[in-house]
C-alpha cells in the first residue's frame, strides 16, 4: 500500500462528532474535490477508507444521501440535484451563481475547524510520497484563488508551503519533513507522522554511516597511493644503487614498507623495531622519494 493510502486510511479512522469539523472537513473535500459548481459536485477516489468515508459525511453534514458509481477501482460521489448542490452551496456562503472558487475563512474559524478542514482537502487532493523515498506532501487544485487562500491559511497554522504550477494544476507543496509531521499531525494522521520521523531517522543513520564509510575508503585508497609511490621508489633504489648501500636508518624504513606495504604511516611507525615518530618516519620515507627522483634526474 502506498503510504499515500496509509495516511488517508488513518486520517479515515478520526471519528465524525462535532457538526462544525464535519462540515469544515466537506468543505476541504469538495473544494479539492473534481468538480465543485452548481451543476455537479463530483468527488472520484480509489481510496476505500474515504469511500465508506464521504457518505457519512453528507449524511451527518446535510442530510444527503451522495449517490455513487464505480469504474474499476475508482468511485465517483456525484450530487446533480438543485435543490442538494443549493443546500451545500449555502451551508459554506457561496452565492448559486457563484463560479470562482474561494476558501470562505468564515467557515473555519476554530482550530479544530481548520484540522478538519485540510484534512478533507488532503483526502481529495492530497498525496504524500513514501518518505524512504523522499519528503513530498501536496495538495493540487486547479483554482489559482483557492491556492493562494490555502496557501495564507498553511502560512497562519506555521507550516511553510511553496507552490508550483504543473500543467493546470496549482500545488501546494511541504518539502521540510518536519512541516509535513506537524501538517500530517494536524490532520488526524499522528501515526503517519511518527512513521515520517523514524524513516527520518533511519535515512540520517544511513547518511552518516555513508559519509564514514567514504570518509575511511578515502583515507585508505589514500595510503594505498603514497605506499605505492613509496614501494615504486624503493624499488627504483634497489635496480639501480641497490638498497643495502643506503644508510641503516634509510634501509630500515625501506625494508619496513616492503613487509608492509598495506600499513598507514601510523601502523608502520608502531612496526618500527626502533622508536620513530609519524613525522620522523614520513621524513625518512619522503627522503627515500627524493632519492629515486633524483636516481632518474641524473639518470644513475
Ligand atoms: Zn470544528
Amino acid at each position: 500500500m502506498s503510504f499515500s493510502a496509509e495516511v488517508k486510511n488513518e486520517i479515515c479512522k478520526t471519528s465524525i462528532i462535532r457538526p462544525c469539523c464535519t462540515l469544515s472537513e466537506v468543505y476541504g473535500l469538495i473544494l479539492y474535490a473534481t468538480a465543485f459548481n452548481c451543476r455537479e459536485i463530483r468527488i472520484t477516489t480509489s481510496n476505500s477508507s474515504l469511500k465508506k468515508r464521504i457518505p457519512i459525511l453528507f449524511q451527518k453534514g446535510f442530510g444527503i444521501l451522495i449517490p455513487t458509481f464505480g469504474v474499476g477501482s475508482m468511485t465517483t460521489f456525484l450530487l446533480t440535484e438543485q435543490d442538494e448542490i443549493k443546500t451545500v452551496f449555502s451551508a459554506f456562503g457561496y452565492d448559486f451563481r457563484d463560479t470562482a472558487l474561494h476558501l470562505n475563512r468564515g467557515i473555519i474559524d476554530d482550530d479544530c475547524c481548520k484540522s478538519a478542514f485540510l484534512r478533507g482537502a488532503f483526502l481529495s487532493g492530497g498525496s504524500i510520497t513514501n518518505p524512504e523515498k523522499k519528503y513530498h506532501l501536496e495538495l493540487a487544485t486547479n483554482h489559482l484563488t483557492l491556492n493562494r487562500e490555502v496557501i495564507s491559511l498553511l502560512l497562519d497554522l506555521d507550516v511553510k508551503p511553496k507552490t508550483l504550477k504543473r500543467k493546470n494544476s496549482y500545488i501546494i507543496y511541504l518539502k521540510d519533513s518536519g512541516h509535513i509531521e506537524d501538517f500530517l499531525t494536524m490532520i488526524g494522521a499522528p501515526i503517519s507522522a511518527m512513521h515520517l520521523m523514524q524513516a527520518k531517522v533511519e535515512k540520517d543513520l544511513r547518511n552518516k554511516v555513508n559519509r564514514q564509510v567514504n570518509c575511511e575508503t578515502a583515507n585508505l585508497s589514500k595510503t594505498i597511493e603514497a605506499s605505492i609511490q613509496q614501494l615504486n621508489a624503493i624499488r627504483l633504489i634497489d635496480q639501480t644503487i641497490r638498497i643495502d648501500s643506503l644508510d641503516k636508518t634509510l634501509y630500515d624504513t625501506a625494508v619496513l614498507r616492503i613487509q608492509n606495504p598495506e600499513a598507514s604511516l601510523g601502523e608502520l611507525a608502531r612496526l618500527s623495531s626502533t622508536p620513530v615518530s609519524k613525522p620522523g618516519l614520513s621524513h625518512r620515507l619522503n627522503k627515500l622519494i627524493e632519492l629515486s627522483k633524483k636516481i632518474v634526474d641524473n639518470n644513475l
